[in-house]
């Protein structure tokens, strides 16, 4: 099957805080994701990916733009009518232990999803879908018994995993799904949903918040700032050749193990702090602390155009 799974358009999400003040964290973002692809969404803390995530899930209902998934506009569309699409979609999230409830078994985590799409009638039916769910994700039918607070980190996300996999999703968003483990046990959870996504050909929309831990598992990259999208392209052209100056910025801050190479890499990483998503900076969000800003940066908001095919950029230096 081809064709787009997800095609986000314009999507704003502001919330009121106090009696005046709005958040705006999410400002007219736009991508989509074709089917069987994981798009990375990279940013720093604060940027909006996570209110990006559940705004498409549906979390917070959007305050602009749409969200069509598999081709059915649901943006404004109820709970009710949600119900039956979400098992389109499941989330991974970056906190296994608090997404996990405390006082429920493994196997009974992983059912509820079944129970409540009724894809079976009772948890002994759904036995026959946790036991070899379980051997995927890397646990054992001795773990089917046991609660979330007797796992590892690693563990519980695999459980996590289990979960949002169990109902054959087309998409699954992963809210920073590594960020919480050891860097030993990151690999393995990466490799375990690639692995999946090869056999099962589901997309992933893959939020972290540096570009070093989307390297190996995206297609597509869009890099945010203080939410909007400031470039977004094939994964290995953002490493090989970032237009952006925030990108630029990610990507001389992420470690080089070469001690040569790191004396050669540029150094310039990205100074200041992201401003507040209250009030931002007019024009270019990212010329309070762009090395390169002009005059026109904090007067216009610079456009997303190409700056080669298929590689969008918003700055104003390009183009
Ligand atoms: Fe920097 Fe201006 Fe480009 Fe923004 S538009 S990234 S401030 S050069």
């Amino acid at each position: 099957m081809s064709g787009n799974i997800l095609e986000v358009t314009g999507l704003t999400q502001h919330f009121k805080v106090g009696r005046h003040a709005v958040v705006h964290a999410v400002d007219g973002v736009s991508f989509s994701i074709r089917r069987g692809q994981t798009l990375g969404l990279v940013g720093e803390s604060g940027c909006g990916k996570s209110s990006c995530a559940r705004s498409i899930i549906r979390v917070y209902d959007p305050t602009g733009g749409t969200i069509v998934l598999d081709g059915e506009d649901i943006t404004h569309m109820s709970q009710k009518e949600l119900q039956p699409r979400r098992r389109k979609m499941q989330m991974i999230f970056q906190d296994p232990y608090a997404s996990l409830n405390a006082r429920m078994t493994v196997r009974d985590i992983i059912a509820e999803p079944l129970l409540a799409h009724r894809v079976v009638k009772t948890k002994k039916e759904a036995n026959d879908y946790v036991y070899p769910m379980l051997e995927r994700v890397g646990l054992t039918a001795e773990h089917a018994g046991r609660y979330a607070h007797e796992f590892s980190g690693g563990q519980r996300q695999r459980v996590g995993i289990a979960r949002a996999l169990i109902l054959q999703p087309d998409l699954v968003i992963c809210d920073e799904p590594i960020s919480a483990l050891d860097v030993s046990i990151q690999a393995q959870v990466v490799n375990l949903l690639r692995d999946y996504q090869q056999e099962q050909g589901l997309a992933y929309l893959f939020i972290a918040h540096d570009l070093s831990m989307v390297r190996y598992v995206s297609d597509v990259v869009g890099v945010m700032y203080l939410g909007q999208l400031v470039e977004l392209c094939a994964a290995e052209e953002i490493y090989d050749n970032p237009v952006h100056p925030y990108t630029q910025g990610l990507l001389s801050s992420i470690p080089v193990a070469d001690p040569k190479l790191a004396r050669q890499k540029d150094k310039s990483g990205i100074e200041g702090d992201l401003p507040s998503p209250v009030e931002p900076p007019s024009g270019c969000r990212f010329h309070t602390r762009c090395p390169f800003a002009k005059d026109v940066c904090s007067q216009q908001t610079p456009p997303m155009r190409e700056a080669a095919p298929g590689h969008q950029v918003a700055c104003h230096l390009c183009g």
